[in-house]
């Protein structure tokens, strides 16, 4: 109910941010009463139009800049998937329509081109083209920042720049063009989107960071879970006895964002929580350590100091009611898994659930003892499956296919009634959402989290 209302508030603020100025322009109605037209604002049909898409791109940049922004009821509403894909979404259709702006500018009225030469051309036209390069080399990086190899961190603030310079850019263009802004409700429209981004943005990089401290967290523990991948036990900085000294609070399956150093500048990277939503004190990570920022977590010495931002992410079995669970895990996509299951078993669960495993060999089957200890306390059904199994492996192998499923799954109507959780490598992922797809469960049971975001 709350998460529906949060969804409907959400949709309502972003409709009105993408759709509002463009409505709203002067240009679409004609000059206000009292009003006299500017010189050449957009008498024709064309360039009308033209407005009228700007101001949309515009708007689709401001919310494509706000998504990200860690706001906690965004991304528990939406889930990081789901804020990460509309914000992909949206920065493509601005960029597209930006390109639709310019040819309409130009086909409008053909001296415009004469605005490319920003060597002569007027400052309006320059931050305009200035905004539409940083806007095209963002599309660009991001379409290949696999293929150029580039570590993320770099890439993070490559794009973060190019997209502060793509709307401080877009602004002033609007601003140096004077004649919207001329107009007392697009001034009060601007000023409102000016202060939402400014708000937004000062929560995200100076609020949190700044004011985030009783987020400091110390470690407790490392544990080894196998040689490339351990759990981190965290406990708040703030000793038990202090009042107001609690563990994170989260719904299991949610993630944070981990880093080392309080500084907006040091490196912070997200793990999902893969203890009980019920262990008290502590928070647990389980990481495999494939890069330089995990494997210094694995050399932290218990008391050293980590900073948390969470939780985040609507990949929790806490926001729907349903008759039991399939999750299914590849690899280190079991944590989400771990911490549902702990949780139920601390709930004393009774539904029937389902946990599907894959790893490519039985060494990387993660928490097996644990997990035949959770089956004495839940209703619980495990497969495992290897992708490179051994000759004495008498179990599942190879890739999840619909006989696999069907198999665990019960008969149609009672597989409609029950949520599926998916998270491991994106191919594995999509895989397995074509053969949920092919035995026709219904798309709102299905629930992806994908361990990495470009
Ligand atoms: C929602 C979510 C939950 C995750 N949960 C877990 C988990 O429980 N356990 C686990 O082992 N891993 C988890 N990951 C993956 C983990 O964040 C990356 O493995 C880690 O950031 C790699 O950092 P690195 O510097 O050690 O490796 P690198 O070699 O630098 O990075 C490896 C790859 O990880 C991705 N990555 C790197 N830095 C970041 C970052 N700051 N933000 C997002 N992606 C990044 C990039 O695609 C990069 O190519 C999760 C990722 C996401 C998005």
């Amino acid at each position: 109910m709350r998460r529906q209302l949060e969804r409907t508030l959400w949709a309502t603020a972003f409709l009105a941010v993408l759709l509002g100025p463009a409505l709203l322009a002067p240009v679409l109605h004609g000059p206000r009463a009292g009003q006299t037209p500017a010189a050449g604002d957009g008498s024709s049909l064309l360039s009308a139009l033209s407005v009228g898409i700007g101001l949309l791109a515009t708007s689709m940049l401001v919310c494509a800049v706000v998504l990200p922004s860690r706001v906690r009821s965004l991304t528990r509403t939406l889930g990081i998937d789901g804020v990460l894909g509309i914000h992909r979404f949206i920065g493509m259709a601005a960029t597209l329509l930006v390109g639709l702006h310019i040819v309409l500018v130009v086909v409008a009225k053909p001296a415009n081109l004469a605005l490319f030469d920003v060597v002569h051309a007027p400052n309006r036209a320059r931050a305009a083209v200035g905004a539409t390069v940083a806007m095209g080399a963002l599309i660009a990086l991001t379409v290949l920042r696999k293929k150029l190899r580039h570590r993320y961190e770099v890439w993070r603030w490559v794009h973060l720049t190019l997209a502060g310079t793509a709307l401080v850019l877009s602004a002033l263009h609007i601003w140096w063009l004077n004649h919207l802004i001329r107009d007392t409700a697009m001034r009060v429209v601007f000023i409102v989107l000016a202060l939402g981004v400014l708000v937004v943005l000062g929560y995200r990089w100076l609020w949190m960071p700044v004011f985030g401290a009783g987020r400091e967290y110390i470690v407790r523990e490392v544990r080894p879970e196998t040689s490339t991948v351990s759990t981190l036990v965290l406990q708040p900085r703030r000793h038990p006895s202090r009042r107001g000294c609690r563990g994170l609070e989260f719904a299991p399956g949610q993630f944070a964002w981990l880093r080392l150093n309080p500084s907006v500048r040091s490196q912070e990277h997200p793990f999902t929580i893969a203890s009980s939503a019920h262990l008290g004190l502590w928070t647990e990570f389980t990481i495999r350590h494939s890069g330089d920022f995990t494997s210094e977590l694995r050399l932290l010495r218990p008391g050293s100091p980590v900073w948390i931002d969470g939780p985040h992410g609507a990949f929790t079995l806490d926001l729907q009611r349903t008759t039991g669970l399939v999750l299914i895990a590849g690899g280190v996509g079991i944590t989400p898994m771990m911490s549902m299951l702990r949780t139920l078993a601390h709930r004393r669960d009774s539904r029937p659930h389902r946990l599907l495993v894959v790893a490519s060999t039985i060494d990387e089957l993660l928490f097996r003892g644990e997990i035949r200890q959770l089956q004495q306390r839940l209703d619980l059904t495990v497969v495992e499956v290897l992708r490179r199994p051994p000759p004495s492996w008498t179990g599942p192998s190879g890739s999840i296919d619909e006989g696999l499923l069907t198999e665990l799954l019960p008969g149609k109507f009672r597989r409609n009634q029950l949520d599926y959780y998916l998270c491991g490598p994106p191919a594995m992922v999509n895989d397995v959402l074509t053969v949920l797809d092919g035995l026709e469960i219904p798309e709102p049971r299905i629930h992806t989290e994908q361990f990495d975001f470009v």
